[in-house]
């Protein structure tokens, strides 16, 4: 871990009022218990909100996503949706409007999300779930966010969901999914099945803008059965 991304590290559990954080030294003779048996805490001091998160942000520059951005785009919906969405990052549109999912593959997203519900005859529309990102700062070029950026960013993405506890998330692309659930597994594997964030179920489906691309139409006719049977799990 480099000295960057350490101080980002400690900044964070400052943010959330922890003022010490002790590494465990081995027992001084064998059989004897180690010296400290402090572990590190939970990321989400009680009682967070999204306000408080937001608050702890800040004008963020704990990794270097900060340098390109020109917003945080934090997310956007229903504060207490059932249903939570996590992509990738912001794009140029999103970085512009400070929304998440705003461009054309937001839009496509959008498109998704209220004509399956209404096909289905399920009450909801976008505005109905929470949608957010990994990373809440425009990667340069629109490139993946690296590994080291999206732990950073990601404890804050972790801490939204803690504090939305929504019914199911669905993570879109394969960032999104290596995010909350550390696999290696490749989208095509894990698409369409459930799988669980801290005992929330998780679907994991294509990114929109993977979807967009003209040759994806069996992704597309995919995609749609995977919200089709998140919606139906969430809202029946
Ligand atoms: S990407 Fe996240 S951690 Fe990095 S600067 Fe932006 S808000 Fe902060």
């Amino acid at each position: 871990m480099t000295r960057q991304q350490i101080r980002s590290y400690l900044e964070f559990y400052r943010d959330l009022g922890i003022d010490a954080i002790y590494n465990q030294r081995p027992a001084k003779e064998p059989g004897l218990p180690a010296e400290s048996s402090a572990v590190l805490p939970t990321f989400a001091p009680p009682g967070d909100t999204l306000q408080s998160i937001l608050a702890d942000m800040g004008d963020c520059r704990r990794c270097k996503l900060c340098e390109g951005r020109r917003t945080i785009v934090f997310g956007s919906g229903n504060e207490r949706a059932s249903l939570v969405f996590v992509g990738e990052g912001p794009g140029a549109d999103e970085d512009e409007q400070g929304l998440p999912f705003v461009g054309r593959a937001g839009q496509l997203l959008t498109q998704m999300i209220d004509n399956t519900a209404a096909k289905e005859g399920i009450p909801i529309r976008r505005s109905d779930v929470y949608i957010c990102n990994v990373v809440k700062c425009r990667p340069p070029e629109n490139r993946t966010p690296l590994p080291d950026e999206m732990e950073i960013c990601g404890q804050f993405l972790f801490r939204q969901l803690m504090a939305i506890k929504p019914k199911a998330i669905c993570a879109l692309g394969s960032t999104a999914m290596k995010a909350l659930l550390n696999t290696k597994d490749g989208i095509t594997k894990s698409r369409g099945k459930w799988h669980k964030w801290r005992k929330i179920p998780v679907m994991v489906t294509y990114h929109p803008s993977y979807l967009l691309r003209q040759y994806n139409q069996v992704a597309r006719r995919e995609a749609w059965e995977d919200l089709k049977t998140l919606l139906h799990f969430v809202y029946d």
